[in-house]
């Protein structure tokens, strides 16, 4: 039978290209979990994904209300499922305030991290039911939240800190929208919905790998410089962001390349290492690759989890 992957943010840019390529395959079936049914629609039928490759539900990240409807929608649906990607991000660098999801936490890390913890945390179950030989959750990340490279040096840095942030909620009602507890900044908060993201694939692989058989992964697929990701940064950036990247970093990968290499970590029979954050070279083959010291912290990953199982009403 087809493989079923559940693609969070499929509407657009890498979620849209993974799906493309995965549907190449001929093997999978994509659920595209998304916030604009219609957009989602129209650009799964302009990427020329055949009508029996995938099916759109809806899902906003940004409410937990919706990603549990999301989860009962998609069982009563009756399909397995094999693979989750949690893809789907917002990145607001030009932010002046914050601004919150439906429960009141900032927005990019409720959005990016906490509605995928849940997520993840509901669907883990579904996961293990599927009878599919390789059952994956994989989790983007990024290199921004790599303090251990070039770009994850551009300031602000990502710094979790002692998480008095998140433990307040993410919001200055009680505490600070920043999960270290500091002045709010909208691109820190992606860096650090970022190591969220990675501590979180982490945590998975160490509490249920082995008692699952699930591969639980991250990657960093490059620079993808013209997606949507970018679209509320000034129109100067937009402009020479993608021949900055392509011609100095040289770290510039286009959409369906990007694509492409998400679509090797869900399908590839040879990327079935759980617990790794892959990475391509100029190459483009894929290898392991080392995170910074506070996205791979141990102690981290469990006080991110306990305090977030709070946060989405597990605990
Ligand atoms: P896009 O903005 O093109 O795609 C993001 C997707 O997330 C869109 O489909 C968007 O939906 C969706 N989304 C945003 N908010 C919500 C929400 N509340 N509920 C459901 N879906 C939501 O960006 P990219 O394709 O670049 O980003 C995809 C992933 O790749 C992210 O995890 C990002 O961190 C990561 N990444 C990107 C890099 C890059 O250079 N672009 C580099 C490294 C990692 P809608 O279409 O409705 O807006």
């Amino acid at each position: 039978r087809k493989c079923i992957v559940v693609i969070t943010g499929a509407s657009s840019g890498l979620g849209l290209a993974t799906a493309k390529a995965l549907s190449e395959t001929g093997q999978c079936h994509v659920i595209m979990a998304c916030r604009n049914f219609l957009k989602a629609e129209r650009a799964a039928k302009t990427a020329g994904i055949p009508k029996e490759n995938y099916t759109v539900m809806h899902l906003d990240l940004a409410s937990l209300e919706s990603v549990r409807q999301f989860v009962d929608t998609f069982r009563r649906s009756g399909m397995p499922l094999d693979v989750l990607v949690c893809n789907a991000a917002v990145y607001l660098p030009t932010a002046k305030e914050p601004t919150y999801t439906a429960e009141g936490f900032e927005l990019s890390v409720g959005t990016n991290h906490l509605g995928h913890f849940l997520l993840a945390r509901l669907l883990l179950d579904d996961l293990k039911k599927s009878d599919y030989p390789t059952k994956r959750l994989i989790i983007v990340g990024s290199i921004t939240g790599n303090t251990n490279t070039l770009a994850g040096n551009v300031p602000p840095k990502a710094n979790l800190g002692d998480l008095r942030g998140l433990v307040g909620g993410l919001n200055d009602l009680n505490s600070s929208p920043m999960i270290d507890g500091g002045e709010f900044d909208g691109a820190k908060a992606y860096k650090d919905s970022k190591v969220c993201n990675m501590l979180t694939m982490q945590e998975l692989h160490r509490r249920y790998h082995e008692e699952t058989g699930i591969t639980f992964a991250s990657l960093y697929p490059g620079c993808i410089a013209e997606t949507g990701l970018f679209r509320n940064h000034i129109p100067l950036f937009r402009t020479l962001f993608p021949p900055f990247q392509k011609y100095i970093t040289k770290g510039y990968v286009s959409e369906e390349e990007a694509g492409k290499r998400l679509a090797q970590v869900v399908s590839d029979p040879s990327l079935t290492k759980s617990g790794v954050y892959w990475s391509w070279n100029k190459n483009s083959s894929s290898f392991e690759n080392q995170l910074s010291k506070e996205a791979s912290n141990a102690e981290k990953a469990l006080k991110l989890w306990e305090i977030s199982e709070k946060l989405v009403g597990l605990a």
